[in-house]
Formats: C-alpha cells, sequence, structure tokens
C-alpha cells in the first residue's frame, strides 16, 4: 500500500483560491474526516471543512473527488478549492497531516502518474516544462511535449526497429528457405532511414535553444558601446527580467521576449589583449559564452578617428553573425567604409546603431528576424533537453556499429535491440531510477 500524499498546488501566499491536492488510498476517508461527506466523482461539491480532531470548522470549500484510476496520478485523488488565505491553508494542511497523509515530495504527484502509466518521461517533462513556461513559444513546446508530440516520433522509430529485427530475425531462421533474398538489404535500408532521422533530429537546436533561451553574445572592444546597446535592448517592454549578474562577474545576462522567443542577451567583457588575471579570466569565459550562443553580435565604434581592422579580435565569429556599427550620429564615413569591406568578407551582416540614444530599429528588427527564423518550424522540435540529446546521441551510434560494412545479421540483430533500449530512454520506459530522480526533483511541491 502507498502512502497517502498532500500538497498546496497553487502558489503560496494570499490569493483569492488555494488548491490543496491528495493523492493515495486514503484520500476519501480523508475528504469525508474533513467534509463529512464524500462528493459524487468529478463532481463540485460545496463543503463546510472540519478540523476532524477538534469538531472547529476550517472553511467552506469546493471539493471535489476523483477516484483512481481515472486520475491525474491515476490513484484515488481529492481536490480541495479553499478561500486562499494563509491561515485557511495551513489550518487544512495541518488537519490533513494529522489523519496519517503525507507531504508530497517535489514532483510526486507526477511521478505517481509516471508509475501509473499515466503519463511517460517525456510528457512528465512537458508538464514541468509548461510551469516554467515565460514566453508563448515556450508554452507552446511544452504543450507539444505534454500531449505527446515527441513521443510519437519515439514510437515511429521503434516501428522501424521492429521491421528490421523482423527481417534480421528471418535470414537469421531461416538462412537457405523460404526468405526472399536482400532481407538483409532491406534492413540495413530501414536502418539507413532511421539513420538519417535520428541524424536530424540530433542537428536540430530549436528545441534547447526554444526552452533555455536563445542566446545573444555582445561581443566587441572596451568602449564601443555593448553596454549601451544592452540596456537600449532591455528597457524595452520586452525585458522579463531585470538586468542580474550573470555567473561570472564578467557576463551580464538579460532576458527578452522577441516575437514570443525568450532571448537571453550577455554582454561579454570588452575584447583587447590584457595582463589583469581577472580580466582574462572574464574574457575566458566570456568567449566560451559566445561561442555556445545562438547568435553573435560584433559592436564596432562607428566614431572611432581612424579605421583600423575592426574585426581582427572576432575570431569567434561565425557566418550568419552580425556587426553592428554603433555611434553612428558621430560616424566617420572612412571607418564606415572599412568596416562594411571587412564584414562582408566574413560574410556578416551590418546594422547601424546609435545605442545610448536608443535609436535601435535596426538592430530590433533583424533579432526579430533572425529568431523567427531559426526557431519557428513546421514540426516540433524532438530534443529539448540535454538528457533527449543523450539517448538519441547513443541510439545513432549503435546505428553506426550495426551498419558498419560486413557485421554478421546476428550481431545486427543483436544491435538492434541496444538501439530500441537507448530510445526507450526517451520515454523512460526503460531507464535508471537516478534519471527519474532526476528528472522529478526539478519539479516544484504540489506537481
Ligand atoms: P562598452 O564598454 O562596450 O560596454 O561601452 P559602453 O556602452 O559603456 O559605452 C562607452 C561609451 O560610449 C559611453 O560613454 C557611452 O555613452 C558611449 N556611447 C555608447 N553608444 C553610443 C552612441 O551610439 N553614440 C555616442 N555618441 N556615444 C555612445
Amino acid at each position: 500500500m502507498r502512502d497517502t500524499i498532500f500538497a498546496l498546488a497553487t502558489a503560496p501566499g494570499r490569493a483569492a483560491v488555494a488548491v490543496v491536492r491528495v493523492s493515495g488510498p486514503d484520500s476519501r476517508r480523508a475528504l469525508k474526516a474533513l467534509a463529512g461527506t464524500a462528493s459524487s466523482p468529478r463532481y463540485a461539491s460545496l463543503r463546510t471543512l472540519r478540523d476532524p480532531s477538534s469538531g472547529e470548522r476550517l472553511d467552506q470549500a469546493l471539493t471535489l473527488w476523483f477516484p483512481g484510476p481515472e486520475s491525474f496520478t491515476g490513484e484515488d485523488q481529492v481536490e480541495l478549492q479553499l478561500h486562499g488565505g494563509r491561515a485557511v491553508v495551513d489550518a487544512t494542511l495541518q488537519a490533513l497531516s494529522h489523519l496519517g497523509l503525507r507531504p508530497a515530495d517535489a514532483g510526486e504527484f507526477t511521478r505517481r502518474a509516471f508509475e501509473n502509466g499515466k503519463l511517460d518521461l517525456l510528457e512528465a517533462e512537458g508538464v514541468a516544462d509548461l510551469i516554467d513556461a515565460e514566453t508563448q513559444g515556450q508554452r507552446r513546446q511544452a504543450l507539444d511535449q505534454l500531449t505527446g508530440a515527441l513521443r510519437g516520433r519515439e514510437v515511429h522509430w521503434r516501428g522501424l526497429l521492429v521491421q528490421a529485427l523482423g527481417l534480421l530475425e528471418a535470414s537469421i531462421d531461416f538462412p537457405d528457405e523460404d526468405v526472399p533474398g536482400g532481407v538483409v538489404d532491406q534492413a540495413r535500408s530501414t536502418l539507413t532511414a532511421l539513420q538519417a532521422e535520428l541524424g536530424a533530429a540530433l542537428v536540430d537546436d530549436r528545441g534547447e535553444r526554444v526552452r533555455d533561451g536563445f542566446r545573444v553574445a555582445i561581443l566587441g572592444r572596451p568602449n564601443a558601446g555593448k553596454s549601451s546597446l544592452l540596456n537600449a535592448l532591455a528597457r524595452r517592454d520586452a525585458a522579463i527580467v531585470t538586468p542580474l549578474a550573470g555567473t561570472t562577474r564578467d557576463i551580464i545576462e538579460v532576458a527578452l521576449d522577441i516575437a514570443g522567443y525568450r532571448v537571453t542577451l550577455g554582454d561579454t567583457a570588452g575584447l583587447r589583449e590584457s595582463c589583469d588575471a581577472i580580466e582574462a579570466e572574464g574574457m575566458r569565459r566570456g568567449k566560451a559564452w559566445a561561442k555556445a550562443a545562438a547568435l553573435r553580435f560584433f559592436v564596432v565604434d562607428a566614431s572611432q578617428e581612424e579605421a583600423e581592422p575592426m574585426l581582427e579580435t572576432a575570431d569567434l565569429l561565425q557566418a550568419g553573425d552580425v556587426v553592428i556599427l554603433n555611434k553612428m550620429d558621430q560616424a566617420k564615413a572612412t571607418v564606415v567604409k572599412a568596416c562594411q569591406g571587412e564584414a562582408a568578407t566574413g560574410g556578416f551582416e551590418v546594422v547601424e546603431a546609435s545605442a545610448s540614444l536608443n535609436a535601435i530599429d535596426q538592430v530590433e528588427a533583424l533579432l526579430k528576424r533572425v529568431v523567427v527564423a531559426r526557431l519557428v518550424g513546421s514540426e516540433a522540435p524532438t530534443v529539448t533537453r540535454l538528457r533527449h540529446r543523450e539517448a538519441l546521441g547513443t541510439a545513432l551510434q549503435q546505428l553506426e556499429r550495426a551498419l558498419a560494412g560486413g557485421r554478421p545479421a546476428e550481431l545486427m540483430a543483436e544491435d538492434v535491440r541496444l538501439i530500441s533500449r537507448s530510445l526507450a530512454r526517451l520515454s523512460g520506459r526503460v531507464g535508471a531510477e537516478d534519471v527519474l530522480d532526476e528528472v522529478f526533483a526539478s519539479f516544484c511541491i504540489g506537481k
């Protein structure tokens, strides 16, 4: 018999309504002890809740009774919709505790739903991501995951593996008779198709960029106007958090909502030769951050007296990155021209700005265009977390081994079973307890 657990499911603090959830075999007994009678399944009933030990009235609340298995967790469940005052919630939680129920751990309701087959691990992660979603892009992606977009793909891939395994086993069991020629070749071509699909899923980084934020690094020499640009972009209504110091004192991160996607701007330490050990470390971290970013803005001071090779410090830049000609209000034509030439050679787009005057329309338009082009797609991405990337990466390696020249059918069949296990880790049908612990620990209490 499992424990019966309870938790406040809504955010703590004063509110109009607070929801307390109870799940486990004692749910119905607890409801009767508090409310006098249990309500009809899945109907809301208005009840006076009383402390079972003293008989004192605690609240007038809406009560809901969900008999298992037709509940979120798959167990008997009760939901109490209380008046959302701190004292009401405290008294109700205490009464449940006195009835012998146990406060839930973080993610325990969802974990029970997973263990009872109500959700797979991908869908459970979708629940967590939906709760954490701050932008519409994150919300859409989490909802796709919650409603089985990724699971559908896993099912399709496992179907291909079953097909390949059937062919391989036929060739093993009936080496000479009854089997049409070329079955191993057919298995190979099925596996090759799978290889292409897994490869494409791994190349697609939209899922992680949407979930974790589309990172844009702001690079450039000291005084080019990097901080001014960050401030100008963040001052707009788009900012969803105030500027906060990043992991190091030298990277300032600001999260923006651009076209419904979370964009994290990172202002890095100015790039220049330095003998100072702390500044050098700041630059090292800034470079690492910039390298992992989805896009880099290289800010150039267009007001300098002389044109100098402006991009020489920009060994981090990749094709598709952007040069921002800043201080255009005091621009020197020669500098602008030289910089445009360099940018064209490197394959970088150029936009103009006067950051300290908040004249950054071109930068904003470009950012929006790039974010939409890079993140919006007709199909939901498969990989939204490192966990998925690792499972698919392992499957792909095993697949490459299976397809290596001269591999006998027996060994290929064994490879296919291993690939199947690797893919099953995605939905958590196969997996170590510690993976489950890690996934569910990231949930909040009451979920
Ligand atoms: P950072 O070291 O690259 O972060 O550069 P800052 O943003 O601190 O700017 C350095 C100096 O340039 C400051 O005095 C800013 O006011 C000035 N500045 C920044 N952007 C502009 C601009 O568009 N026009 C002008 N005239 N000055 C600017």
